[in-house]
């Protein structure tokens, strides 16, 4: 058969509460135009994130029991342990509340001016994190990643020559290099083994540790498989474990690609760094056996390690995203292609020529597609990342809108409405104005800034 059904069947169902588009106007106006500040329960389909957005599998709820919440030595943390380690073989498994506190403890150990740390594209929280301890992010992808209408099997990939030249010129300021699988901030693009590979040999001979934000570490597997030579015939498990045989560590949020609502870790191997990093761990979530989790949530990541790898689900996932894609590009929405793992991107700033860069192309789609269908999806531009650390504002270089895709969680019939809505906001979008941020905070601005309409 060539149609693919969703693989699972539901168990639990949450009502939708339904409103109308005059009601959709006046929420998004008392919210101060910031889809942040939305009630939950005011949004049909809600897109915002990925993140700890999972519907939980009937394993998942069953194993909720199994937890054990001893303050240290639980059963729960140990098939935690076991469940990342079959994966991830790193010698230190540090349990978080989520990947930002990786990512805290990370750069506490890290940081300190003048240290500047590559990546193929840093997400929000690694970048907001590095600079809050005094690191300049360097954001290194091959150029057709930041190009949304190019075609590429992997998008995400590091440019190994740019990588080359900063280990050169910024040799003794380099901590750590980094890659994030799959490239979430430049589209959810996969990042190829090859790449991996390249990167960390690299980073190697400069002597320094590489490291994966691993957050979508399944979904860049299942690409691997289907567009690298010598990987088609490969289990989803072993694509897994050959990517993070190449790094010294991991940061990672269990919200995505562990099936889990919280949770997150950081795994290292370096003895040194690992007691620097448990000492923080205990200074801000918790006792080392349970970071700042709960047994029960431990639990749950130990079951969702093992659904994620799944190559029927693999397969759904990637293919409803493919499959939305598809059809907005029909439309003649400008989407960016090839699909990326978790979520569909609008180039905003091909659709809303009209609108300039500091007013927000990209923020004012996404205040449209709630209005008109209810759909909450998230700027990914000048409006999350415009705001400089002196206060200044530069254009993104893409001005993006994302639709993230909670896993297991919509069904085709809802990507069918949401393709309808689209039809619609393509014929409005010549009427499109753009916005003014109004109040804002000094950094990650997009979570509570508000704005008013142009
Ligand atoms: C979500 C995400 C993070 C941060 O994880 P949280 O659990 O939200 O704190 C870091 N890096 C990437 C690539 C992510 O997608």
């Amino acid at each position: 058969m060539k149609t693919i059904i969703e693989p699972f069947r539901i168990k639990t169902v949450e009502p939708i509460r339904m409103t109308t588009e005059q009601e959709r106007s006046r929420f998004i106006k008392e919210a101060h135009y910031n889809l942040f500040s939305l009630k939950s329960e005011d949004v049909l389909i809600d897109l915002l994130t990925d993140s700890g957005t999972s519907a939980m599998s009937a394993e998942q709820w069953s194993a909720l029991m199994k937890g054990d919440e001893s303050y240290a030595g639980s059963p729960s943390y140990y098939r935690f342990e076991e469940a990342v380690n079959n994966l991830m073989p790193f010698k230190h498994i540090i349990p978080t509340h989520q990947g930002r506190a990786a990512e805290a403890i990370l750069s506490s150990i890290i940081g300190g001016e003048g240290k500047v740390v590559p990546n193929n594209t840093h997400f929000d929280t690694t970048r907001a994190n590095f600079e809050d301890v005094g690191i300049k992010p360097v954001d290194l992808v091959i150029p057709e990643g930041r190009d949304p209408a190019a075609d590429h099997p992997f998008k995400g990939n590091m440019d190994i020559g740019e990588l080359e030249n900063l280990l050169q010129t910024e040799a003794d300021n380099i901590p750590l290099v980094v890659i994030t699988i799959t490239n979430n901030a430049g589209g959810g693009q996969p990042v190829s083994m090859a790449n991996i590979r390249a990167a960390s040999v690299l980073s190697k001979q400069y002597g320094k540790p590489f490291f994966i934000d691993g957050c979508r570490f399944a979904e860049n597997a299942w690409f691997i498989k289907m567009r690298e030579d010598g990987y088609g015939e490969k289990l989803i498990e072993d694509i897994v474990r050959e990517m993070f045989s190449y790094a010294d560590g991991m940061t990672m949020s269990a919200k995505k690609d562990a099936f889990s609502n919280m949770g997150g870790w950081l795994a290292l191997n370096d003895d040194d760094w690992a007691e620097q990093a448990r000492a923080r761990l205990i200074l801000t979530e918790g006792f080392a056996t349970y970071g700042g989790l709960s047994g029960r949530d431990l639990e749950c990541i130990a079951v969702g390690l093992k659904e994620i790898v799944d190559e029927d689900y693999l397969q759904y996932r990637i293919r409803s995203i493919q499959y939305i894609t598809e059809k907005l590009d029909e439309i003649g929405v400008p989407v960016m292609k090839p699909a990326g793992g978790h979520a569909v991107f609008i180039d905003a700033r091909e659709l809303l020529p009209q609108i300039p860069a500091l007013q927000y192309p990209g923020h004012s789609l996404a205040v449209a597609m709630y209005v008109v269908g209810g759909i909450r999806g998230v700027e990914i531009g000048s409006f999350m990342f415009g705001l400089q650390p002196d206060g200044s504002e530069v254009a993104a270089p893409m001005e993006l809108v994302r639709m993230a895709m909670p896993r297991r969680v919509y069904t085709q019939s809802h990507a069918d409405y949401l393709i309808e809505c689209f039809e619609e906001i393509y014929r409005r979008s010549g009427d499109l104005k753009g916005y003014e941020v109004t109040w804002q905070p000094p950094s990650l601005r997009h979570f509570t800034a508000r704005l008013k309409p142009l």
